[in-house]
């Protein structure tokens, strides 16, 4: 499958500076905001800074470098924003049954709060 990345998204927009944004964590290759519509205490979107628009893109077309930075960083956060030890959750959407809203990889950490069960099961 080809990958089409869209540069006019709007975590694009952020990565230009066109767009502000509540910086958490800034890497050479990872940056990391304030959701703006925060569904738990902690809601953390992290994106890498390359073209990549979902998560088996990033994970097999990115360097080793930017999923080495990728994810350490994400460490980073969850020992910052101190999820450690109540637990959270990370989720990454992608694509159309995934409901991906932003064609951006983007992982999103949730904590700091009970967030209940992952899905409704299937009917
Ligand atoms: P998705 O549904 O693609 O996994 O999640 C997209 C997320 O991006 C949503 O949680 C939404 O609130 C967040 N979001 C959309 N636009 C903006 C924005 O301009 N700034 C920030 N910080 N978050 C955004």
């Amino acid at each position: 499958m080809a990958y089409v990345y869209d540069d006019q998204n709007i975590f694009a927009k952020i990565l230009r500076g066109e767009i502000p944004n509540d910086t958490v964590m800034e890497t050479e290759h990872t940056l990391a905001f304030r959701d703006i519509q925060p569904q738990a205490p902690v809601h953390v979107l992290v994106i890498p800074k390359g073209p990549y628009v979902c998560y088996d893109h990033f994970a097999l077309e990115a360097s080793d470098a930017e999923i080495a930075d990728y994810t350490r960083t994400i460490g980073e956060i969850c020992k910052a924003e101190g999820v450690q030890d109540g637990g959270y959750r990370i989720i990454s959407n992608a694509g159309e049954a995934g409901v991906q809203e932003v064609p951006h990889l983007h992982i999103h950490i949730l904590g700091g709060r009970n967030l209940g069960r992952m899905l409704a099961p299937a009917r």
